[in-house]
């Protein structure tokens, strides 16, 4: 069942969504080659909690950290440890904060220092088909014309949807109705409608869409061990369009 908020509902998730998008931008500017990404979740963490909100993924499914932080050829879902960042590589980091009986939910890839061109290109690509998408997103609309559009737009510039990931409804839970693919059918899918919140979220390989579970049974990577971005925004669906709540 999709579930429709309020506009007092989407005010308090518009609260949730600004400390999300606050921890991510911190992240952002946090990220320095040599560091690990324990410490870059630390850095999270801290900033999540100083806000009086609880980070949405600790302990999500038994997730042990507060951020999923993903370099390079993970696509998503990895975990923090003694992994090193290093100058050149792209690391997508994705946030979820959870205050007032409400998510947050939005992610990034971040470039460390100077990166490929190709690398570049792969995550311009992933983010601007998630702005296309939420160009789209308005009353009536179908979800699948907001996945048709951004596997469309990836793919004519040579990129592969992961499929086995989707984006999802969000509100007093993480996870809810609808189910948002980055790929499908435009003019099917389930309508939306003004107070649906949905996080949109690509995940967009440079190689092959194939993707596989390390044995740590959360990392998600290519199979071809070619680069993966990931960029996410929570956004509320109003008679107006679609507001991004994931905004700082
Ligand atoms: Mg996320
Ligand atoms: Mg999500």
């Amino acid at each position: 069942m999709i579930i429709v908020k309020s506009s007092k509902e989407i005010a308090k998730m518009q609260i949730a969504g600004r400390i999300t998008a606050q921890a991510l931008q911190l992240a952002g500017e946090s990220i320095t080659p040599g560091m690990t990404t324990y410490q870059l979740d630390k850095i999270i963490h801290r900033f999540i909690t100083s806000k009086g909100a609880i980070p949405s993924f600790l302990g999500y499914g038994g997730f042990p950290a507060s951020a999923c932080i993903s370099i390079n050829d993970e696509v998503i879902h990895g975990i923090p440890g003694p992994r090193k960042i290093l100058e050149g590589d792209i690391v997508s980091v994705d946030v979820g904060a959870y205050i007032d009986g409400y998510h947050g939910d939005s992610a990034r890839t971040f470039a460390v220092g100077e990166i490929s061109q190709e690398a570049k290109a792969l995550m311009a690509a992933t983010e601007e088909s998630l702005y296309v998408a939420i160009g789209l997103a308005k009353p009536g609309v179908r979800i699948g014309d907001l996945s048709s559009a951004v596997q469309e737009y990836n793919e004519k510039r040579g990129f592969s949807v992961v499929k086995q990931f989707v984006g999802h409804g969000i509100g007093k839970d993480l996870h809810e109705e609808p189910e948002v693919p980055n790929y499908g059918t435009a003019g099917r899918g389930p309508r939306l409608v003004e107070g649906m919140v949905i996080a949109i979220e690509p995940m967009i390989n440079q190689g092959t869409e194939s993707v596989y579970v390390l044995p740590d049974k959360w990392t998600v990577k290519t199979k071809d061990s070619s680069l993966s971005a990931h960029f996410e925004h929570t956004i509320a669906i109003t008679a107006d369009g679609a507001v991004i709540l994931t905004s700082p």
